[in-house]
This record gives C-alpha cells, structure tokens and sequence, in this order.
C-alpha cells in the first residue's frame, strides 16, 4: 500500500551528470552492475556494524546478502539488498544530489570535451548510482532504512525530476529495479538480463564482494525426461583479497578491488600488500591509483582507507592510519586487534594505530622508491599526478624526509624536458660547488628567464626550477641533502666567483659607485631595503634580491590571497655594474645630481627589475607613463620637427 506521490527535481548539478549518462558517453555500460553491487554491499556493511553497535536495532542480519534477478519478457533487473536502507530524506538528499566533492570542477570541464574525453572524466570521477541510466530509461527504488517503520518508493527516468512516495511494507534494505532500454538486435553482448551476461559481470568485476551475491540459475535437465529446473545459486566467491596468499590473487583481481573501494573506474598504478603478525596483527591491501582524482587538493575531500576489524567493515576514509600527504592512497586495512566500535577520536590517540601508520607510510614510500628504481616510466606517471602532495610530506613528516627528498623529482636548469632527483643534481655539482642551487616562482618559463639565473646559467651552475606553491614552503624548511644546503640563488649575497675556482672573465667595473647607491637607497626607500652591486647579473641591469629568511614574493602572495595579512617585505635591488643602463646613470649622477629625469630612471629600473622576475608593479600606469616618456626620446630624430605655427 502506497500513499500519495510527490515530485521532486534534481540539483541542476546531478541534472547535468545524469544528461550524461542518458547519452551515455562511457563506452563500457557495463560497469554500472558493479557500481550497484558496490552499494548494495556497502550497505551490508553498515547494517551489520550497526547491529552490532545497536542492541536495540530492528533488523534482522542473519542472511544479509544481495539478489539478482532478471525478467526477459519485462526486460527489467532487479538488484536487492537486505542492508542499510535510506530514509525518505536520505534519499532526497544522496539520489537527488550530488554533494561529492570535485562536481563542480567535473562539470567545468566536461563542458569544453569532446565525447571520448568525457567518457574519460566520468570514468575519473564515478558516478555510482547514476550509471543505472546508461542502460535503463526508467530507474525505480524501494527503500527502507534499518529500524525504520516505513519504506519509500522512488522513481526517475533521469530527466530533470524524480518522484517520491512512501510505502508501508517496504522489505528491509533497498531494491533497484532498472528498466532496461529496448533490445539493440545486433547488440546481445549487452542484454542484461541474459544468466551468463550476469554471471560474466559478477564474476569480472565483483567476485571479491564478502557478501553472497545470489541469482536463480536455471540447471539443465540431468537425463531425457527430466525439465530444466531453476536454483538459487551464489554467484560470487566472496574471498577477501587482502586474506588470500599474495600469488593466489590475478592482477585482474586486485583491479577490480580497486575499483570497488576507490569508485575509480580505471585501473591502478600499483598495488601493495602488507602482512603484520605478532601482538599486533594486521594485513593490508593499499592502491596507488593511477591518476589524480578531482579533489587532489580540495580542503573538504575526505581521505584515508577503509578499516575492517576481523573481516568487519567499520570505517570508510579512516583518515589516522595514512597521512594527509598521502591522501591518494586507497585500499583496506583490517585488524585482528581492534574493537568492533572504535571512534575517530580513539583512533587518534591509539599508540598501535599510529605505529601501523608509520608502517604503512614506510611501505608506500619504499614502494614508490622502488617504482623509481626499476620502473621509471611508471614513476614518471605517478610524480606528474602526485608529486605536488608527497612534496607536502616534507613539510610534515620529519621522520621519512630523508626518504622524501630521494622520492623527489624537479625541474631543473640541466633538462628542457626531464626533471632530476637531487642524487642526480648531487651527482652533476661543478667541482667546489658547496650548495643546491635553486629558485622559485610562478612557472617555468618566468623563473628561468629571471635576471637572477643569468650568472648562475653563465657560469654553468645548474639551479633547480621550483614552481608548485608547496615548494615555497618545503624549500625553506628542509635545510640540506646530503650534506648539501639548499641556497636560493634569489636571495643573501652572491658569489659565484668565490665558488668557481676557475678565473673570472673580466674583472667587473666596481668603482666610484658609493655615492650614486647611497642616493638610490634612499630615493627608492619606499620600495626597497638597499640598492648594491651584482654579482649575479650578466645581461640584466638589475634584479630585486631578499635576505636569507624572508618570504619570498609568491609566498607573500599566496598569504594574501588566502586572506592573511602579512606585512610588506622589502628586498634589495642589485646593480649589474656592466650595464651600460647602470654606467651611464652613474656618469649622469655624477654630473647632474638633482636632475629629476634621475629619480625617473631609478623608478624605472626598481620596475622592471619586478617585472623580469615575473612580479607586478604598485602602480602599473605610472611605470608606463614614465616608459612612454623615455621612449620619445629614444626615436630616432624624424626628418623636421611639425611646426606649431608659433
Ligand atoms: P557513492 O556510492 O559514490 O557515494 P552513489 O551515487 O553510488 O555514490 O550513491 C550515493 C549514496 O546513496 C551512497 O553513498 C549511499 O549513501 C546511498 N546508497 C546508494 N545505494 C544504496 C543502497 N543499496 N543502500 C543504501 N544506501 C545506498
């Protein structure tokens, strides 16, 4: 008995997904069996935790598994669980919208791709539940959330509204009945309701599931006379991966595993498997997947693997056991030893959780040295995707930094195209050459065409290329490698002739430059800390330079735009003492001090010291009119002056 119905829309986002998936760009339909199941057994999972938590819970988990059952004539396929259920607001809430995180960057940009590069973002993001709509034109939903008296009825056909009504005796857990779309004739490889199509799927994709996955199977006639019968039969075989010996387990397998507990719908890019015995026993079955998702670097994402305690599923993202930095790595972890309802907040403070974590984090990195090592091609992958947060591990965990730094990649000055690992820039030191020379900025192409570089370039110095904001950070907190400090060549004082035991080219024009500094130091004491002479310029007439410890302008930068007020941090401006631009202000002071065309000039090399290294100038407009003014005298002499008619 129903009551009366109610219809609802969708979130303009989930409008936008589900459009999708009625147009079906993905080219493998199939996969939306396996999101099912993955639900369905997700919420077996839940039910039976809960149980377990609640006395007092209604519900009835002596048989939880999950039916299959298929009608040819209706073309309909129904996919029951005996699970958790969904109350009527539930339901709203996570069929009608979408609240994933990364959806609105999804949708961005999806809106610029093409077909096949759609159906690649889809398969990146998931899109679970939804996928019932590459295959069916009708969707429609019987729930009943555990200790619930009453049931709710839902129904879509993935365009634009859904409706809603609540039923009396709904069963427990949740029904999924999809109306198939009609038979494509040349296309059997795709009827969904044929046994062995099933059989196909479950068995590909969801054969790992640990709850029975039963389907009634029809049994040939034994002899002659006898009919073919039907049986229930379980179709799944319900091993749990991470308990079975590691060579008894096909890549395929761990693929498919991946899938299910990552919603990832491609394959990963490495699998690791860990067993831990004695006191405290656990196994450990972790992904490194093979692209990064969406919300990479989304504050609210949530992270971490799923926990299991003796087989029981009891947390998804359990964030205690990996680091934040390592928030791309999936898969489970299950105990032996822990307590069915162990809390977040336990698990925090829990001494074996945190000594399982470091375990955990050391075998991800060993496993991704190793990647290194023998399988460069795969590394290559793995840094371009997650570099950027295992670079944020330096900043984080002390423990394994060492480790951290040789797992590092960077762009360097030494390639165009292949970055280095700091052995390798070690290994490539000119001989005398005491520091790791790096610089940071915006991107590649302004830092390496900074004014800093050039004497550093010119003498052959290779500088690493640092241009993710978390370099910023990490580069002034991690102080050497291998005995090496790190020295940014954009910052403190210079000399490279000290370094490079080899003579100099030309000695450098130094002197008689005291009083013209002294007067720029405070003519521009507004912009600047000091004005001196270079030694880091070849064919620059000026470049801006901080002390040691002071932030750098991007970091300065990022500070503000996340809001923080931090104050202004004047830095030096350095002199190249071989440009002419520089030797002729110096003539030019010395004989006409006081001449305001001087403070123009000073104004305008502090400016375009800014923009060489990328930066952005206070008042853009004066620059270009003090520029605009310079340039008019720069012309060459036009034939005859316009007369103004005096
Ligand atoms: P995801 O599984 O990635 O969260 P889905 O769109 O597949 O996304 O499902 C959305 C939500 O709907 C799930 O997180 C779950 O809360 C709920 N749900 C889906 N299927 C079931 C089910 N069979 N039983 C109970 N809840 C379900």
């Amino acid at each position: 008995m129903s009551t009366q119905t109610e219809t609802f829309e969708f979130q303009a986002e989930a409008r936008q997904l589900l459009r999708l998936m009625i147009h079906s760009v993905y080219s493998n339909k199939d996969v939306f069996l396996r999101e099912l199941i993955s639900n369905a057994s997700d919420a077996l999972d839940k039910v039976k935790l809960e149980a377990m938590l609640d006395k007092d819970l209604e519900v009835d988990t002596s048989d939880l598994h999950i039916t299959i059952e298929a009608d040819q004539e209706a073309r309909t396929l129904t996919l029951a669980d005996k699970g958790i259920g969904m109350s009527r607001d539930e339901v709203v809430e996570v069929i009608g919208t979408i609240a994933k995180s990364g959806t609105a960057e999804l949708l961005r940009k999806l809106k610029d791709a093409g077909d096949a590069e759609s159906a690649d973002l889809i398969g990146q993001f998931g899109v679970g539940f939804y996928s019932s709509f590459m295959v069916a034109d009708t969707v429609s939903m019987v729930t009943r959330r555990a200790g619930e008296p009453t049931g709710t009825r839902w129904e879509s056909s993935g365009t634009g509204t859904y409706t809603i009504e609540t039923v009396e005796d709904a069963p427990q857990g949740t029904a999924i009945t999809l109306h198939l779309k009609p038979e494509d004739a040349e296309d059997q490889l795709h009827d969904y309701t044929k046994e062995w199509k099933i059989r196909e799927l479950v068995t590909k994709y969801s054969d790992f599931i640990t709850w029975p996955i039963r389907m009634a199977v029809t049994k040939p006639a034994t002899s002659d006379d006898a009919e073919a019968t039907t049986e229930i039969e379980t179709i799944n075989s319900m091993k749990a991966l991470w308990a079975r010996p590691k060579d008894q387990v096909s890549d395929e397998e761990y693929n498919e595993f991946y899938k299910h507990v990552s919603h990832d719908w491609q394959d990963p890019l490495e699998v690791i498997r860990m067993q831990a015995e004695g006191t405290f026993e656990y196994q450990a079955l972790l992904f490194i997947p093979s692209h990064a998702p969406l919300d990479l670097f989304m504050r609210e994402a949530k992270h971490g693997v799923q926990l299991y305690v003796k087989r029981v599923h009891v947390m998804d993202e359990c964030d205690a056991l990996i680091p934040e930095y390592l928030r791309f790595v999936k898969g489970v972890v299950d105990s032996q030893d822990l307590t069915l309802n162990v809390s977040r907040e336990l698990l925090q403070q829990d001494r074996q959780i945190e000594l399982m974590r470091k375990r955990l984090v050391r075998k991800v990195l060993s496993t991704i040295k190793e990647m290194q090592a023998n399988n460069p091609e795969r590394y290559k992958t793995f840094w371009a995707e997650f570099g950027r947060p295992v670079k944020e591990g330096l900043l984080s965990d002390f423990d394994n930094r060492e480790t951290l730094l040789e797992i590092c990649s960077f762009d360097s000055t030494n390639s165009s195209d292949e970055q280095t690992t700091l052995k390798s820039y070690v290994e490539r030191m000119k001989e005398g050459q005491e520091h790791i020379y790096y610089v940071t900025g915006e991107s590649r192409s302004i830092v390496e065409n900074s004014p800093h570089i050039e004497a550093f370039k010119a003498k052959g110095y290779e500088v690493l290329l640092l241009t993710d904001p978390v370099d910023e950070m990490w580069v002034g907190a991690v102080p050497e490698f291998d005995g090496k400090k790190f020295q940014s060549i954009a910052k403190g004082a210079v000399d490279l002739d000290g370094e490079d035991e080899s003579e100099s080219d030309e000695p450098k024009q130094r002197e008689g430059y005291a009083d013209l500094l002294s007067w720029l130091s405070s003519t521009l004491s507004e912009q600047v800390k000091e004005v001196r002479l270079s030694s880091r310029l070849t064919t620059s007439p000026a470049c801006l330079v901080g002390e040691e410890h002071d932030i750098t302008p991007t970091l300065e930068k990022m500070y503000r735009a996340m809001g923080q007020e931090i104050p202004q941090v004047k830095r030096t401006l350095e002199l190249n003492p071989d440009h002419p631009l520089v030797t002729s202000l110096k003539e030019a002071y010395g004989k006409h001090a006081g001449d305001p065309a001087l403070a123009d000039t000073a104004e305008l090399l502090h400016g375009m010291a800014l923009l060489a290294e990328g930066g952005e100038l206070a008042d853009p407009a004066r620059f270009t009119r003090l520029l605009a003014d310079r340039l008019v005298g720069a012309l060459p002499a036009t034939a005859e002056p316009e007369s103004e008619g005096e």
